[in-house]
């Protein structure tokens, strides 16, 4: 491995007119040790290239998007061949009412379709309909789970801030933060508990039906249908952030695969194919309260643009052919049981939560069910394992909070090199 000189000079320079040097905090490696992150060059399938030669096999997938892995030529295509022909109209174009209809076809929930931006835009909008749908103002949502950086989601959020050690944002009024409950994830009576004292008051309840953002966490047996049936009782909406899930284990929703259906949902990553895109959509007579329908105002400038659609189309398909998820998950069991196996033959304490082809390595010994869980994961353990990786051309997700995605482009040689360097990894951190 070179030295990293070049990132360290780009990083110096970057500190001085990015603010802390990257432009979203969980890039950077302050979670980890702090220093200068890597700067890449390239990517190219599940490889990437940094500024001073060295290549890394790469499980960050851009924190969930590329799942075709780097520069796909059928995502490439779709985006070069729509730029020649103008890549913003501000009106509308037939690609976006296919791209709505394969959404609707993989996701039937979804009834009606709007195209935003990002993650964070499809869910903050989703809040701002089932205040106006129901006429209730509060929100429920689950403790450590990240929805993007809108005000009302930054309340005990997980992923960047709370690996930042940022429980809470500034800048968020309390006339606002008071609006939120928060409530643990895979905790039924504390939902009753808080059901019971404000249920009359919740406009609706936000849930990562699997979680992403303290790792990979699955909801408990029957977690999703009581969610469902206590918070419809109670005359709240249920919104599904499947900003990460949506198209990651299964072509649709992970509403999908446990069979169960909220009222809205916000989408984003994925279905972009690695351009800016988020979606919500549901119930037809919850999206008839969208402008210009009815009464709540959301809009954009680049909403449904033409290069985000075109990828978004193009990255789908894909992930439509035959045994794609077959694929990622054989490849993700052959990952976890390695990592199992080096850790048991290295004493080396972890707890491993995977599903499908992602998965997430918690330096802990208690099982991970909830966001408390998930913090006992120690962070200079992490830290170490992080860097050790790196130093062997694997790069992972700066934080203990993330998961490692698998790509469509990863190759049973790449695994067997990931495995060798976490062999060798954890045989440093059990010597020390
Ligand atoms: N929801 C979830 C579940 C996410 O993981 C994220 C981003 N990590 C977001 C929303 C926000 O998406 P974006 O970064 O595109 O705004």
């Amino acid at each position: 491995m070179n030295k990293r000189i070049t990132s360290t000079t780009l990083y110096e320079q970057a500190l001085d007119v990015i603010v802390g040097g990257v432009n979203s905090p969980s890039r950077s490696f302050k979670a980890v040790g702090g220093g200068a992150p890597v700067f890449m060059k390239k990517a190219e399938g599940a490889y990437f290239y940094d500024e001073d030669g060295n290549r890394y096999i790469d499980y960050l997938a851009a924190f969930g998007p590329v799942i075709l892995g780097h520069a796909h030529p059928a995502v490439t295509q779709a985006i070069q061949e729509t730029a020649i022909d103008g890549i913003l109209y501000g009106a509308p174009t037939s690609k976006e009412v296919e791209f709505a209809t394969m959404l609707r076809d993989a996701i039937p929930s979804m009834e009606q379709i709007r195209f935003v931006n990002s993650g964070t835009e499809a869910v903050m909008t989703t809040i701002r309909l089932t205040r106006a749908y129901t006429g209730r103002n509060k929100i429920l949502k689950f403790a450590g789970c990240y929805h993007g950086h809108s005000d009302l989601v930054l309340v005990a959020a997980g992923s960047g801030p709370s690996t930042l050690g940022i429980p809470d944002s500034a800048g968020i009024p309390t006339s606002i933060s008071q609006e939120v409950i928060t409530v643990p994830y895979n905790d039924i009576p504390a939902l009753k508990g808080a059901l019971a004292k404000w249920g009359d008051q919740i406009a609706g309840v936000l849930v990562e039906p699997l979680v992403g953002n303290f790792g990979i966490v699955p909801p408990a047996p029957q977690f999703l249908e009581q969610v469902n049936e206590l918070v419809h009782q109670a005359g709240g909406l249920v919104i599904y952030d499947e900003v990460i899930t949506a198209f990651r284990f299964h072509y649709g929703g992970i509403q999908n695969l446990y069979g169960v259906e909220p009222d809205l949902t916000a989408l984003g990553k994925i279905i972009g194919g690695g351009l800016p895109i988020g979606a919500y959509g549901g119930r037809r007579d919850i999206m008839d309260k969208v402008a210009p329908m009815g009464p709540m105002y959301q809009a954009g400038t680049m909403a449904g643009n033409p290069l985000s659609i075109s990828a978004g189309i193009a990255c789908i398909r894909e992930l439509s052919k035959e045994g794609t998820y077959q694929q990622l998950d054989e490849m993700g069991a052959r990952l976890e049981e390695g990592i199992r196996s080096s850790a048991d033959k290295h004493g080396v304490q972890i707890m491993l939560n995977r599903f499908g082809g992602a998965l997430t390595v918690y330096f802990t010994d208690q099982e991970v069910f909830d966001y408390d869980t998930a913090q006992t994961s120690d962070s200079e353990q992490f830290g170490k394992f992080f860097r050790l990786m790196l130093e062997q051309g694997i790069y992972l997700a700066a934080s203990k909070y993330e998961a490692w995605f698998l790509t469509t482009a990863h190759t049973d040689q790449d695994i067997a090199e990931t495995l060798k360097a976490v062999d060798i990894s954890f045989s440093k951190m059990e010597s020390h």
